[in-house]
C-alpha cells in the first residue's frame, strides 16, 4: 500500500486572500514549497484536498479552480515537487453535498483510488474541518498555524516526532 499527506490547499500551501481562484492570486507560503519537497522525500504521495464554496456561490467556476489548481502544481514543479491530484468540492454549505469538508469523503475516494494505508497517511490544514476531515478519514491530523506552518509538520515527521 501506499502512504500520503493530504494538505488543505489555501492557507496551507499559499495564501489564503479570500475565494483565491486568479494566477495573480497564488502566492506560495514561507517554507510550504520545501515543507512538500521533504514529504516527497519521505514516499508520501502528495494529494490536495479543497473546498471550493466560491463554485457553488457562483464567484468562480469550476474551470477557474482547476486552472488555478494547475497553476499551483507547475509553480511547484520549478521546485521538483509532484502533486499526485486535486479533489476540489465546488459546493456552497447549504447544498448538503456529500464531498465538503469535514466530510471524509474526498479523503476516503483519494484512498481508494491510491491504495493508500490510512495508518501510514497525514492531513494538515489551517482549518478544524480539516483536522476533523482527516480524523473521520482514520489519518493522523495536525492544524497548520503561523506558529506552526506547513514546514514545522514536515520537519516534525522527518525527526519521527508525529
Ligand atoms: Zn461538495
Amino acid at each position: 500500500m501506499n502512504k500520503a499527506v493530504f494538505l488543505d490547499r489555501d492557507g496551507t500551501i499559499n495564501v489564503d486572500f479570500g475565494y483565491v481562484y486568479k494566477a495573480q492570486d497564488l502566492k506560495l507560503l514561507p517554507g510550504a514549497a520545501e515543507a512538500l519537497r521533504i514529504f516527497q522525500e519521505l514516499g508520501y504521495l502528495l494529494i490536495v484536498i479543497t473546498n471550493q464554496s466560491g463554485i457553488g456561490r457562483g464567484y468562480f467556476t469550476l474551470e477557474d479552480a482547476e486552472l488555478f489548481n494547475r497553476t499551483l502544481a507547475q509553480e511547484l514543479e520549478k521546485h521538483e515537487v509532484i502533486l499526485k491530484d486535486f479533489y476540489t468540492c465546488p459546493h456552497a454549505p447549504e447544498e448538503h453535498c456529500e464531498c465538503r469538508k469535514p466530510s471524509p469523503f474526498m479523503v476516503m475516494e483519494a484512498m481508494k483510488k491510491y491504495d493508500i494505508d490510512p495508518s501510514q497517511s497525514y492531513m494538515f490544514g489551517d482549518k478544524r474541518s480539516d483536522t476533523e476531515c482527516g480524523e473521520r478519514s482514520g489519518i493522523k491530523s495536525f492544524r497548520v498555524t503561523e506558529e506552526h506552518p506547513l514546514i514545522y509538520w514536515a520537519n516534525q515527521l522527518k525527526n519521527n516526532l508525529l
